[in-house]
């Protein structure tokens, strides 16, 4: 097997979630699951995490199919890491009612020498002191460094995770984190104020409205996938994430200004991602994508926000040009 492109850490988990659609327990999760899946569509991932003894064969077995490359998927003495939410009130914010660290608690990531050379890093929501560790160990640094983050840890870790914002180039976060986080209550001043950390880019996940993507040079927004029925919401940042980088790296794009271009198709590709992820509970419908559904979801996408520009600098129709008469406030 050659070596990954794209090097994926965050948590491996076994999740309980509630929805109105119903209820699973211990089903395969964690932030490294979705983004590693997801980005495994498009390039090859490495996973790096930990697991306890009780981690099931078939979902190793699964992620392999799924051509990630599980060598830093460490097994340790003890349970995997639990997380159980619950939807049931919104779909678009999930309400933690217990998380068991377990294996994690004494976590300490150690790459291997093919892993630290990996060129995309992306830094799935974990403990920021972890996410931290991970990027020290690269070397060279990698081409394109991204990372997420949760409530929880801009809480009680923000001293790390501003240390970590500071070092990578493109942050993804939901827009109530990037609020919490800059302390802003609009989504336009905390992209502002986030930005000012050095990143070259900033994607804001914004749920069931879609993302929204801020550089230096441009913004770009594309909405979510309008979708009938969501099942389960939990892994959709992830797979985005998943989608976003794991196509960067299949093309091999920075996140300058000339990749542009680039960077809107990822935002699309991310959007694709986590639009199969909802569709049933966990990596279900994520895990059984086909590419013919992967290019005809995009190729949906592009559809939907297709318009042409006005042409000729004419602007729009002005019914009143003609008749010398300005519109007053009192019509506008
Ligand atoms: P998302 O829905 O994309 O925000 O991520 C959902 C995943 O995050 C679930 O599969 C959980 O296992 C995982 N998760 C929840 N809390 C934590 C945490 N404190 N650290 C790491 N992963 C977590």
């Amino acid at each position: 097997m050659t070596d990954p492109s794209i090097l994926v850490v965050g948590s491996v988990a076994y999740d309980s979630v509630a929805s109105p659609e119903g209820e699973r327990t211990e089903q395969l999760g964690g932030t490294a699951v979705f983004s590693s899946i997801a980005s495994g569509y498009l390039t090859r991932p490495g996973l790096v995490g930990v697991v306890g003894t009780d981690f099931r064969d078939e979902d190793v077995a699964m992620l392999k199919n799924h051509g990630v490359d599980v060598s830093g998927l460490e097994v340790a003495d003890g349970n995997t890491f639990r997380w159980a939410g619950s939807y049931v009130d919104d779909l678009n914010m999930a309400v933690t009612l217990d998380t068991q660290l377990n294996v994690f608690e004494t976590f300490n990531p150690t790459l291997s020498s093919d892993h630290a050379g990996t060129p995309y890093l992306f830094l799935g929501n974990i403990n920021p002191d972890l996410q931290l560790s991970v990027l020290h160990q690269m070397s060279p640094r990698p081409r394109v460094v991204a990372c997420d983050t949760m409530n929880l840890w801009i809480d009680i870790k923000k001293e790390p995770l501003t240390q970590l914002i500071d070092l990578v180039d493109v942050l993804l976060i939901n827009e109530a984190e990037a609020e919490q986080f800059t302390g802003e209550a609009s989504m336009v001043n905390s992209a502002a104020s986030l930005l000012h950390h050095g990143l070259k880019l900033l994607v804001i996940k914004r749920g069931e409205y879609g993302a929204a993507v801020f550089h230096g040079s441009f913004s770009f927004a594309v909405p979510a996938y309008p979708m009938a029925r969501v099942v389960d919401p939990t892994g959709a940042g992830d797979s985005f994430a998943g989608g976003f980088m794991g196509y960067l790296a299949a093309v091999g794009s920075g996140v300058e200004d000339e990749d542009a271009e680039a960077i809107r198709r990822a935002t699309v590709v991310g959007s694709v991602m986590a639009s199969f992820a909802v569709e049933d509970f966990g990596v279900e419908r994520l895990r059984n994508v086909t590419h013919a559904e992967i290019n005809e979801r995009f190729t949906g996408f592009v559809n939907l926000t297709r318009f042409h520009p006005l042409d000729g600098g004419q602007g729009l129709p002005t019914p009143w040009a003609d008749t010398g008469h300005e519109m007053s406030d009192a019509k506008r």
